[in-house]
């Protein structure tokens, strides 16, 4: 893992450190997996918090698994880990599913003697000062953006840094070689009959099965 940190340090060491893993986990695969553990050692984190997307802001009219199934699958890849928890957050609340509103609801949960970090993918961070709110959301919480190896990081880094000239936090850029994986190419593959198994968790690929997820 290579860790490109331009703020430096990263937070303070006495406050609980809580990381908010957003994605549409359509479906989680070890990627998104590795990736949760490797910035939970790395940041120090206390706990990472997944939170699957409702209705993704920039996938509306999109078609993608239930929520319950995205939900069901989160919580059969995470349930071994004690430092990983599943929100229905976004689930339950109606509209869009606003970075902003996330946040703002683990802060009023957390309190103000909580860092919050939001992990995400560099596709989707890439856009972040398009996201709604977005210089508001920047001053409330860390960001830890995943790349993919060979992801080419020139335009994220760019706007990663025009987005900490509205931070106090950290934003940070981790490689994470399992990202390899992805959840498109495993709809893919479950369509054409290819195997999926050492891409995710077995109970998360026995679900996508009982379910006929993908086909
Ligand atoms: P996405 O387009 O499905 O994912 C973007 C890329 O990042 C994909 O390559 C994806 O890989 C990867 N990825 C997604 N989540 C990841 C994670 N937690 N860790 C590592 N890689 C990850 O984007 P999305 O899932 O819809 O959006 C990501 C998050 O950003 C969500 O929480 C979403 O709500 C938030 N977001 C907020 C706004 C806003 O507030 N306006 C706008 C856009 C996105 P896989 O396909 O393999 O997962």
């Amino acid at each position: 893992m290579q860790l490109r940190d331009a703020i430096a340090p990263c937070g303070n060491s006495d406050v609980r450190r809580v990381g908010l893993m957003g994605g549409t986990f359509d479906p989680i695969h070890y990627g998104h997996l590795v990736t949760a553990e490797v910035v939970r050692a790395k940041f120090s984190l206390d706990l990472v918090i997944f939170v699957p997307a409702g209705i993704p802001p920039h996938k509306r009219g999109i078609k993608i698994s239930s929520g319950t199934d995205r939900y069901m699958m989160t919580v059969l890849a995470t349930v071994t880990n004690p430092h990983f928890e599943v929100s229905r957050t976004e689930l339950d609340r109606p509209g869009p599913s606003y970075a902003i509103d996330t946040v703002r609801h683990f802060r009023k949960e957390f309190g103000t003697e909580t860092e919050i970090f939001f992990i995400t993918g560099a596709d989707a961070a890439v856009e972040i000062l398009t996201w709604k709110d977005a210089k508001d959301l920047l001053k409330e919480c860390g960001f830890i953006v995943a790349t993919r190896p060979g992801c080419s990081t020139g335009e994220l880094e760019r706007r990663l840094q025009e987005a900490r000239l509205h931070s106090a936090h950290c934003i940070c850029v981790v490689e994470v070689p399992a990202l390899a994986i992805s959840s498109t190419d495993i709809r893919r593959r479950v369509g054409q009959g290819e195997p999926i198994r050492y891409l995710l968790p077995q109970n998360v690929e026995n679900y996508i099965h009982k379910r006929g997820l993908y086909r």
